[in-house]
């Protein structure tokens, strides 16, 4: 433009005819209108994988605010969020089932084999319950050695059968530390969606039931 307002008011030192100078004119144009195309196109493609890597990071950041660091299972802020979420879901509809374990003498694994065997222990139970993650169900590590499991649009007595399955492949678990096989157990709290009081009661009885179980010898599931 700035060429334009300069040249257009001189005369010409070659005379041109108007035909040539449309034609340099409509070529000057193509030209620039090609150059800021190329530049707008270099432009929006950066920003386009700027918006990709922060669109990527976004999620890995989100998976890492929900996942329990040793066991890869979901971690209680998820869990929780999880509960509201089926909770909210449940009302005139089918509710789920709440399951919290602990696993038994626990602190005696430590005390013998070292934290290291019992952080193995934890990986190694954990993948069982991340199987029931696959199967549609939810589990999550609720703190130290215990552990959520929730069983959408399923009764207590469903998820009971399907915990004994979970206690029996757990109990199977043979795990080697100083020259010693050693096998563990784990006790069970079960309690349905309590529609009426609300999900801080139904974590509460899962809770109270758990504390029956190891009242009552552990290894079991109190429902
Ligand atoms: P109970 O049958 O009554 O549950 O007995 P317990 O020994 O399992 O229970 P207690 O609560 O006395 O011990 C739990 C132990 O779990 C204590 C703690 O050191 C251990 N623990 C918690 N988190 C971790 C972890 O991330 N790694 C390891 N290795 N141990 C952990
Ligand atoms: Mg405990
Ligand atoms: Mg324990």
């Amino acid at each position: 433009m700035l060429l334009f307002l300069i040249y257009h008011s001189r005369v010409s030192e070659i005379q041109l005819t108007d035909i040539v100078e449309s034609g340099f004119q409509c070529i000057n144009s193509v030209t620039i209108f090609w150059c800021i195309s190329v530049i707008a196109f270099i432009f929006s493609k950066d920003t386009q994988k700027l918006e990709g890597k922060l669109v990527e990071y976004n999620n890995r950041l989100m998976i890492q605010a929900n996942t329990d660091i040793l066991t890869g299972l979901y971690n209680r802020r998820k869990a929780m969020e999880y509960m509201e979420e089926l909770s909210h879901k449940s009302v005139g509809n089918m509710g789920f089932s709440l399951c919290i374990r602990d696993i038994d003498f626990f602190k005696k694994v430590n005390d013998q084999y070292g934290h290291d065997v019992g952080d193995e222990v934890l990986v190694k139970i954990s993948e069982i319950f991340q199987k029931e993650i696959e199967k549609g169900n939810f589990a999550a590590r609720w703190g130290g050695e215990e552990f959520l499991l929730l069983f959408p649009a399923c009764n207590g007595d469903d998820a009971r059968a399907k915990l004994e399955k979970i206690r029996s492949d757990i109990k199977e678990l043979q795990f080697h530390a100083e020259e010693t096989d050693f096998r563990i157990a784990m006790t069970f709290g079960l309690a349905e969606y309590d529609f009426i009081n609300g999900l801080k009661a139904t974590i509460k009885e899962a809770d109270e039931k758990l504390y029956i179980g190891k009242e009552n010898g552990r290894d079991q599931i109190v429902f």
